[in-house]
């Protein structure tokens, strides 16, 4: 249905622009499944290994800071995740531990739990597919051409999707990047109309927007926006 929409409003397709200024000329040529496969295939180890040492910086930063209920000394209490990755981040499946904290006074205890640019919230699926899926999704291949690729059910990548034209858009990161983009992001096009405006390569695009989004996954530690911006 989306996919109708886009071509009767005679659009531009983000996805394919996004690919083609990246590839200048190479994925232009291709169809647009085979553009996209190797632009998924981009987000290599490396790049999941890189988001591991960037919550690694963060929770080491939290663990430096004081217990926000008693002052008391925080201590890593890191509790058990089995993330999916889908097609697109496999490597993600081996992040077992979400990095957190936990108060060492007696009679406390309170968890502070740091922001992570690897999960987004309580949500199975890392962060880097929760973007990348949905991106996938908003192209025009069809649905079931869209679940091979990143091997998410359209039931889930139709959720994420509303979720980002809904209230992501009440976020605090949403409502500052729009803040400082002329024009604003397209919200129907949410979240490729932001990986866009950030930069050339895809992964670099996808790491920034993951950043963004840090702070949002979690609500017990209060100086996370600080501690995201020194760890990258
Ligand atoms: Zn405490």
């Amino acid at each position: 249905m989306l996919a109708s929409r886009y071509s009767r409003c005679g659009q531009t397709k983000p996805l394919r622009k996004l690919v083609t200024s990246r590839s200048e000329g190479l994925a232009s040529e291709l169809p647009e499944t085979e553009a996209l496969m190797i632009d998924l295939f981009e987000l290599g180890s490396e790049f999941f290994e890189g988001l591991t040492a960037i919550d690694l910086s963060i929770v080491e930063q939290a663990a430096r800071q004081p217990c926000s209920e008693c002052g008391g000394r925080l201590y890593r209490g890191d509790y058990p995740r089995k993330p999916r990755g889908g097609q697109i981040a496999g490597a993600a499946e081996g992040w077992v531990r979400r990095f957190s904290l936990c108060c060492g006074s007696e009679g406390c205890r309170r968890r502070a739990t740091p922001p992570s640019v690897r999960f987004l919230g309580r949500r199975v699926y890392v962060g880097a597919v929760v973007i990348m899926a949905a991106a996938v999704a908003l192209t025009s291949m069809a649905a079931s051409a869209a679940v091979r690729a990143t091997g998410v059910p359209s039931r889930t990548t139709r959720r994420w999707l509303r979720w980002w034209r809904g209230s992501f858009t009440t976020s605090r990161p949403f409502v500052e990047l729009s803040a400082r983009m002329v024009p604003p992001p397209e919200r129907r096009w949410l979240p490729t109309s932001l990986l866009e405006r950030f930069a050339a390569g895809r992964s670099a695009a996808v790491l920034k927007l993951l950043s963004w989004l840090a702070p949002i996954s979690t609500t017990s530690c209060l100086q996370g926006w600080s501690f995201v911006r020194a760890a990258m």
